[in-house]
């Protein structure tokens, strides 16, 4: 392990001028790294009077803003643990996370902090407030402190953030992320994909997951590169300043999208270096339309919220439609028999397991889960099928848990199946994925009712509206008979998926 190991080192090592550019929002605004640190600091202190002790969780369920995203270089300045969520989480959804994390600080939207407040959490959090546009309680707090914070130090095993991926069995675990895993993975990022001070990463994608925090903003940040900072992937938005960026990180939702733009063409992305996609499976024909249109081979690379990145495709060689390309220099990746957990030859589909630096330690307060999902040699059991073809390329095969996947977010169907299921009329449901030309995949539910209920499709779908995060919400309900099932009883969803394939074909 090289020294210094945590990213905050790492960015004073690399020593990027006061003056270079950090990033430049949509609507003009410019903020350099000399300003990034002093912003950070003053919210260190900010951080600091609320109470944030080292090792304190800090909630944070914000819009997407140029503050935001320095809020977590300020948790990571005061030592806490920076633990973002998904602003589409619904109260009932943050009830969970907040009473699990036990965070000391909530920051929130300002128009969130009273019902934040009356969840009634047992550590009962302090609650503070911070808007879209980067105003709020919070802000107007930090702007009076001073420009400078004696940083807490942090070595490489402490805990920097705790991000709750969803889970089969309906219940959020929260991943944690030491500064190693964190820092680690962005060297080897930034370095496989030629990232420098030179470059300027168009950033669309959400700051609350994996790929827009760590992959994009890490990898900047160890570069000393810059970024347009745009609060979502808007067509308009993008097309206006591609041909200012020299490269983009993205879900395949935003390829597709782009590709359905007449303005595509080479001459928009001639300043653009590279295009990197990840967080759900790129088409082959994507990559091919893509590379027709404006020459460029998406770069997709796979990884996921407990492990950072495992694989990349490669920046010179070949990158191969279809694959998630070579495991990354310093990952072990392997594949298994998902039963026995042997190792399977090469060419053979089974359990995608890795090792590395960006390995997450386990899972928050469920030591007996994390003890189920690694093997005792350390290698982490992803969930993943998936296979190594003879040229050492990986490909994704499958999700082991039926996950759906639909614009770049997971869903897993367990949770949503057992809200219908409670629903009174509900004999039982299926929840399972879709092709959908626009998210990938959809959200489908098939519902069985009791004999006699006198229940809509409309009632289904009201019930979930205030339980649910919108992008977990089916996008369609559909009333049936029975749910095909196999000899053992198991519903068959591979069924389900086949039966209902057109259900969204353009
Ligand atoms: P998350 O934890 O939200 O980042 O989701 C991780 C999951 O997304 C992985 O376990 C994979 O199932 C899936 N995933 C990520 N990248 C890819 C990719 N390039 N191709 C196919 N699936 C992917």
């Amino acid at each position: 392990m090289p020294d210094p190991t945590t990213l905050l080192d790492l960015m004073r090592h690399a020593g990027t001028p006061e003056t270079a550019p950090f990033l430049e929002t949509g609507d003009g605004r410019r903020i350099s790294y000399g300003a990034m640190w002093r912003m950070s600091a003053q919210m260190a202190h900010t951080l600091v009077d609320f109470g944030v002790k080292p090792g304190d969780r800090v909630a944070v369920q914000v819009g997407k803003s140029p503050e935001a995203l320095i809020l977590y270089l300020a948790c990571f300045r005061a030592g806490a643990v920076y633990l973002p969520l998904n602003t589409a989480y619904t109260h009932d959804e943050l009830d969970h996370f907040l009473r699990d994390a036990a965070p000391s600080l909530v920051i929130c939207a300002p128009q969130d902090m009273a019902a934040i407040d009356a969840l009634k959490i047992h550590n009962q959090p302090r609650v503070t407030g911070l808007a879209p546009d980067g105003s709020g309680p919070f802000t107007a707090l930090s702007e009076g402190q001073p420009e400078s914070f004696d940083d807490q130090p942090r070595g490489p095993d402490d805990l920097a953030a705790l991000l709750y991926t969803s889970g089969t069995t309906g219940r959020s675990k929260g991943a944690m992320l030491s500064h190693w895993n964190l820092a680690s993975n962005a060297l080897t990022l930034r370095d496989l994909w030629r990232f420098t001070s030179d470059d300027v990463l168009l950033h669309a994608l959400p700051i609350y997951h994996t790929h827009g925090l760590f992959v994009a903003t890490n990898v900047v940040l160890l570069a000393g590169a810059s970024m347009l900072f745009l609060p979502k992937f808007d067509p308009d938005d993008v097309f206006r300043l591609l041909p200012r960026a020299t490269s983009m990180m993205g879900v395949p939702t935003f390829y597709t999208r782009l590709l359905d733009d007449p303005r595509l063409t080479r001459e928009t992305v001639n300043s653009m270096r590279v295009f990197i996609s990840g967080s759900a499976p790129l088409l082959a024909q994507t990559h091919d339309a893509f590379r027709e249109r404006t020459g460029h081979a998406i770069l997709e690379r796979y990884g996921m919220t407990e492990t950072g990145m495992n694989t990349s495709n490669p920046y010179d060689q070949d990158r191969c439609a279809g694959t998630v390309g070579f495991p990354l220099p310093d990952v072990g990746l392997r594949i298994t028999d998902p039963e026995t957990g042997t190792e399977r030859p090469q060419g053979e589909t089974g359990m995608i397991e890795v090792s590395g630096p960006n390995v997450f330690s386990g899972y928050w307060n469920l030591p007996d889960k994390t003890h189920e999902e690694f093997r005792d040699d350390g290698f982490f059991i992803t969930g993943d099928l998936g296979l190594i073809d003879t040229d050492g390329y990986v490909h994704i095969v499958g999700r082991a848990k039926d996950l759906v996947i639909t614009g770049g977010f997971n869903v897993y169907p367990k949770e949503i199946e057992l809200l219908i299921d409670a629903l009174d009329g509900v004999m039982e449901s299926a929840v399972f994925g879709v092709p959908h030309p626009d998210f990938g995949e959809a959200v489908t539910a098939a519902v069985v009712l009791d004999a006699g209920a006198n229940l809509s499709v409309a009632d289904i779908e009201a019930a979930l509206v205030d339980r649910l995060a919108k992008f977990k919400q089916p996008k369609r309900v559909l009333l049936v008979d029975a749910l095909p099932r196999n000899a053992m009883g198991k519903v068959q969803k591979t069924v389900l998926r086949d039966t209902h394939a057109s259900l969204f074909k353009a």
